[in-house]
């Protein structure tokens, strides 16, 4: 499960360390050392999951997880909490400002990669190699394999991506936007059409078993992966 992780830490030590940390676990980590720095950086790509440290110079980690919960585009990124203050209240304010998670430094590698993989696999199932299906639609990232009604299907390497965030988001729309964002991990340099064309490629690889009415257009929105 390799995920895009954005580490907003002001020290430069501890930083070094969960970048190192990070790459080990087979993650691609993205450094930021203040609030605006993190900011500026998820304003261009979305990373995956945020560890975040509390005490900041200028805004704090809190103010930072409030401002992502507070806008659409960066609602659902998953966030860690990192402080070193262990107090319960902490924890909680926390949790309650929309972290997800909260860990208390020092903490080992191998407790940070378990928060990480629990983390994903609540808030971004796509990240994850479980199986997915729907009716006899299956997907299985662990293989890369796609099968309908027991016969392969073959995508592309972005088709697949489409696909697998798709099916584990079912009945949501998406627009262009967010499916450049979720999918193609860019919303600034990749043109929105593009997201049309994968998604024709999508359809027409699973139209021979008829599954492509599975993949909705909701009209002026975006795409939408029937529930039913
Ligand atoms: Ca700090």
């Amino acid at each position: 499960m390799a995920a895009t992780v954005l580490v907003v830490e002001d020290e430069p030590a501890i930083l070094d360390l969960i970048a190192y940390n990070l790459k080990q676990a087979g993650h691609e980590p993205l450094c930021a050392e203040s609030a605006e720095q993190a900011l500026q950086m998820i304003a261009n790509v979305l990373p995956d999951l945020i560890l975040l440290d509390w005490m900041l110079p200028g805004a704090s980690g809190i103010d930072v997880a409030k401002r992502l919960r507070g806008h659409e585009r960066t609602r659902n990124i998953p966030i860690i909490m990192l402080s070193a203050r262990s107090e319960e209240g902490d924890k909680l304010l926390g949790l309650e400002t929309g972290a997800d998670d909260y860990i208390t430094k020092p903490f080992s590698p191998r407790e940070l990669n378990a928060r990480i993989k629990a983390v994903l696999r609540r808030r971004a199932p796509q990240m994850t190699s479980d199986e997915v299906r729907v009716g006899d639609l299956h997907l299985d990232p662990a293989s890369h394999r796609v099968s309908a009604h027991g016969n392969d299907v073959k995508l592309g390497p972005t088709e697949f991506r489409l696909l697998h965030f798709l099916i584990t988001h079912p009945g949501r729309v998406h627009s262009r936007t967010q499916l450049l964002d979720q999918v193609w991990g860019d919303h600034v340099f990749v043109e929105e059409r593009t997201v049309d064309v994968h998604i024709q490629r999508l359809r027409k690889a699973l139209e021979p078993e008829r599954f492509d009415s599975l993949i909705q257009t909701v009209r002026g929105t975006g795409y939408r992966l029937s529930a039913s």
